[in-house]
């Protein structure tokens, strides 16, 4: 049976959704709310404006429909601009992640056939060193934070704030096909060439409504962003646009902070002063700044952070929430631009112990609207959520990426049998929770049961004197794989001995079985980060193999 399509009226409208509709609202709120950026701080009416402005400077740097403007940039109010100007005239966004070696970020910008760089001072020697070697690249502008100084030998068609005041304000941003490329920018990449991921003008508009609802409704007493909110990102805008958060703070008209490069201390002062209300983050970030020195001397007291990324252990949210934060858990990743999940938190767990708070608070919590999560074995079978039947993720919403740039066979491995998978591995509980038990590569298998790292992070963080941790397997000629675990120590009272004492408890009481701790517990000063921040696994099993 064929479903009732009826033609419409030729003189009907048919509605794109297009990344310029989130400003729609931007008038209402004029000169309500503001954007705070280093030594700049101005209204929605400003950043309108200078929307226009950058529109206009992109123009007159030739840039057009299906081409792509790269940003090499710190969290910035550029950045934010970067975010609405450049799709809105019809070009592609490339957020260059600034963290990969420079050999991947030429790799990148070769590949996403970038035709103009918009590049921070801090980023010129990494230009410099690559620029002979770029293929496609017309031109550069430049970022500063220093405008008074123009000493600089950067070769460049000008100095973005001076180019965007001598820019017209007004720019008729034109209609196109919903379905145009908005956004692209390349997985952190753990083996060979990081892959690209683009996403519609369409899907970031349905993800931006979808953050709007989840942020709206994952925590019954309030939202955790109300347009008397203040909202300061604290994962990179280059990576999956900062999780779309700041269009979905840009739509709300809410308070913005942006604060440059990442320095705990730093981030500490901006959440005190400017009275932030609502980040997200990945736990090591949460982590620096609560130590932070500047931590000392804020009152954290009813800031709610999303961490996301890796999982937030039950050690570091029951200290977050001694210091009055509140942390929820937020599951995605690149490909799925990036929300799939969200913890949510209602009266029932609100009444609740801290420690009875802390299971809800650290799993990756309810599917958001709109996204069809499923778990399957390694035969495509579909596995109940009954909190005990772990298999892959398998995942449908309408934002997530359709393929890898120029990498279609890719594409392929990802959404095989028309479902993006995930790469890991989880149950969902009847009540609809996910909890991600590990990444199917960071499984370490024993003596033929299988371990997950992820676990025993977070039993080992629970330990009172450990900051930090990570667990991989190593080879082991007897049982096939052990678990490794680097330990950075709170305090200097912490040994060896007592991580595997702390652990045999859980053996004791059937947790986990004997083989689950670890051959070789090695206290460290730090753990080996990705480029966003995540503990980095593979250099993890390099250093040690
Ligand atoms: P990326 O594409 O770099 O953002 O990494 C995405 C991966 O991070 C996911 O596939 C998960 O393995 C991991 N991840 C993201 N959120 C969580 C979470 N809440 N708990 C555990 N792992 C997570």
């Amino acid at each position: 049976m064929a479903t009732k399509i009826l033609k419409s009226s030729d003189s009907a409208y048919h509605y794109p959704l297009l990344i310029k509709q989130l400003l729609t609202s931007v008038q209402r709120f004029e000169n309500e709310n503001v954007i705070v950026s280093g030594e700049y701080r101005f209204s929605y009416a400003e950043l309108n404006q200078r929307i226009h402005r950058l529109a206009n400077t992109l123009k007159a740097a030739g840039i057009g429909p299906g081409d792509t403007v790269a940003v090499m940039d710190w969290d910035s109010h550029r950045y934010l601009e970067c975010f609405f100007a450049v799709p809105m005239i019809g070009a592609v966004l490339h957020t260059v992640n600034i963290r990969l070696s420079p050999g991947q970020i030429l790799y990148t910008m070769n590949h996403a056939e970038d035709d103009l760089v918009l590049v921070h001072d801090d980023f010129v020697p990494i230009i410099d060193g690559i620029r002979d070697e770029l293929k496609t690249v017309k031109g550069y502008i430049r970022l500063t934070d220093d405008t008074d100084s123009n000493d600089t030998d950067f070769d460049s068609l000008g100095e973005y704030e001076s180019l965007l005041a001598k820019a017209d304000t007004h720019y008729d941003f034109p209609e196109f096909d919903e379905n145009s490329v908005a956004t692209a920018f390349y997985t952190t990449g753990t083996t060979g060439n990081p892959k690209g991921v683009y996403f519609s003008h369409r899907q970031l508009v349905l993800h931006t409504l979808n953050m709007v609802n989840t942020l709206s409704t994952r925590d019954s007493n309030a939202p955790l962003l109300p347009h008397e909110g203040v909202y300061m990102p604290i994962t990179p805008m280059f990576h999956v646009h900062a999780w779309g958060i700041p269009y979905a703070a840009t739509m709300m008209g809410v308070k913005q902070v942006y604060p440059g490069r990442y320095e705990p201390n730093t981030l500490a002062r901006l959440i005190r002063e400017e009275g932030v209300t609502f980040s997200h983050c990945v736990p090591t970030i949460l982590q620096m700044v609560i130590q932070s020195e500047e931590a000392a001397n804020t009152d954290f007291t009813g800031w709610k952070i999303i961490i996301g990324g890796s999982a937030l252990t039950p050690g570091l949210a029951s200290h977050a929430m001694e210091m009055g934060i509140e942390p929820f858990s937020a599951y995605g990743m690149s490909e799925t631009c990036p929300l799939l999940a969200m913890s949510r938190i209602d009266r029932t767990h609100r009444d609740l112990s801290k420690d009875g708070q802390v299971g809800w608070r650290t799993r990756a919590g309810l599917p958001s609207d709109l996204v069809d999560i499923a778990l399957w074995d390694a035969d495509g079978k579909v596995l109940p959520h009954d909190g005990k039947s772990t298999g892959e993720v398998v995942v449908r919403a309408p934002w997530l990426t359709e393929s890898y740039l120029h990498e279609p066979e890719k594409g392929d491995e990802l959404w095989q049998g028309g479902w993006l998978h995930t790469g890991d591995i989880a149950c969902i509980h009847p009540n609809g929770v996910i909890e991600i038990r590990d990444r199917i590569k960071d499984v370490i298998k024993t003596g033929g049961e299988w371990i997950s790292s992820l676990d025993l992070e977070r039993l080992i963080s629970q330990h009172p004197q450990v900051g930090a941790v990570a667990v991989v397997g190593v080879p082991d000629e007897r049982w096939g794989e052990r678990p490794f675990a680097l330990v950075v120590a709170k305090s200097e009272a912490l040994s060896v001995e007592s991580v595997a004492e702390h652990l045999q408890q859980f053996v004791d009481a059937g947790v986990i079985n004997k083989w689950a701790i670890p051959r070789d517990v090695k206290l460290v000063a730090d753990i080996p980060k990705t480029s966003v921040g995540k503990i980095d696994k593979k250099l993890i099993r390099a250093q040690i193999g």
